[in-house]
């Protein structure tokens, strides 16, 4: 449907549509400042997703009072008032199909939760690779689909906790974006080639400062977040071992590149020096273990060109009963994920029903 109505312009990569305004390299660095919101650098991005997170930023950000767990807790009593149930750290093990159709959810602790219609918003990898019995997916075509899309690039995060206040440590609220020069493309392919290189970019962000009720709860401490890109091969072989116990090697080796990210920190911080309480580094297995995607993806799948026109990658499925949300079905982000809630409701109750909803979220 974007096809059809959007300019084929929405389509190119990002650096292209840029580099015919002009050859400063300068300036499109500084127009792609944001690359890391989408994790693709400007060769590699879709203009279409590029234009929307800049443009989103020409009316600043938004951080949801009293941390992203709000998000959750203002929903769950929602769904509870209509009938529904929440249940959390409650794996599916996979997705029951019978006589071609959805019979419900098999959960990993055995429980069969029967229902005609199941909406996953695990991802689409997730869902055809590892949710739907094999020969399902090969047979509704998905396993051939799926060879036209990729992984978003795999993460880091040092989580960072001290013992005086934003304010007193006189931390800013806005987000760092530090890359090591303006050649976004160049720097991602020497880091993914030698781990030695510097990060082709790193994310640095304050929490704390921007939450103003986050003193009412954790009273003289301040929080910081590093995000950096990795990829997921460095760390491919504890792939198997259990989290907090993948040994000695992965330990030391998750210690070095935390070290690494924390003086990207002290540089534009060097108040900070001797002021840290606490740090923990996250890897691309982290993800892996607590979010469920198989490669540590930070975004669902990759924002190329390509993956925007997959007609595929929309909330019905050709299975009769499973549906799709979540990043995968639109672009990643809260709002991205928010949004395609709101399409996949639409497919399944239809445009006259959504309509009230509608009225409710522009007026
Ligand atoms: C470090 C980091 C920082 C980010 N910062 C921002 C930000 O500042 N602003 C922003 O807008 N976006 C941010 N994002 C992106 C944003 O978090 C995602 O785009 C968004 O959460 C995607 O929502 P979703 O519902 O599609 O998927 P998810 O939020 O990933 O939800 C999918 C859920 O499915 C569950 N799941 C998977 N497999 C199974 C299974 N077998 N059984 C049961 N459950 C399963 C997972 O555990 C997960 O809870 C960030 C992402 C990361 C990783």
């Amino acid at each position: 449907y974007l096809k059809w109505k959007a300019p084929d312009i929405l389509f190119r990569n990002t650096y292209d549509v840029l580099a015919e305004l002009t050859d400063n390299q300068d300036l499109i660095a500084v127009w792609c400042g944001q690359w890391g919101d989408m994790g693709l650098p400007p060769k590699q991005s879709t203009f279409l997703v590029h234009a929307m997170i800049a443009r989103h930023y020409m009316y600043g950000g938004y951080y949801p009072v009293g941390g992203s767990w709000r998000i959750a807790d203002s929903i769950i009593p929602r769904i509870k008032a209509a009938g529904g149930e929440v249940f959390t750290y409650a794996r599916v093990e996979n997705i029951v199909i019978e006589n071609g159709k959805v019979r419900g959810v098999k959960m990993q602790d055995g429980h069969l939760i029967e229902c005609p219609c199941v909406i996953s918003s695990a991802g689409v990898s997730n869902t055809f690779e590892e949710l739907l019995p094999a020969d399902i997916a090969a047979k509704a075509g998905y396993e051939r689909k799926l060879k036209d899309v990729q992984p978003s690039s795999a993460h880091l995060g040092v989580y960072i906790g001290l013992k005086h206040t934003a304010e007193e440590l006189g931390l800013p609220k806005t987000n760092f974006w530090i890359y090591p020069d303006n050649d976004y493309d160049g720097a991602v392919d020497r880091f993914s080639e030698n781990k030695t290189e510097p990060f082709p970019v790193v994310y640095i962000s304050f929490p704390s400062a921007k939450d103003p009720n986050y003193l009412e709860r954790h009273p003289g401490t301040a929080t910081i977040e590093i995000v950096a890109p990795a990829p997921y091969e460095w760390f491919e072989k504890w792939r198997d071992k259990t989290w907090g116990k993948r040994g000695d090697d992965y330990d030391a080796f998750k210690q070095e590149l935390g070290e690494r990210l924390m003086t990207y920190l002290y540089d534009k911080l060097p108040e900070l020096r001797g002021k840290v309480d606490y740090y923990e580094v996250s890897t691309p297995l982290s993800t892996n273990w607590f979010g469920g995607y198989q490669r540590g993806e930070l975004y669902g799948l990759s924002h190329t060109p390509e993956r925007l026109q997959q007609k595929w990658l929309r909330p019905k499925t050709t299975i009769p009963g499973l549906w799709l949300t979540g990043q995968d079905i639109l672009t990643c982000g809260v709002t991205g994920a928010m949004m395609a809630g709101v399409l996949t409701t639409t497919a399944i109750v239809g445009v006259r029903k959504i309509a009230p909803l509608m009225k409710r979220i522009y007026s």
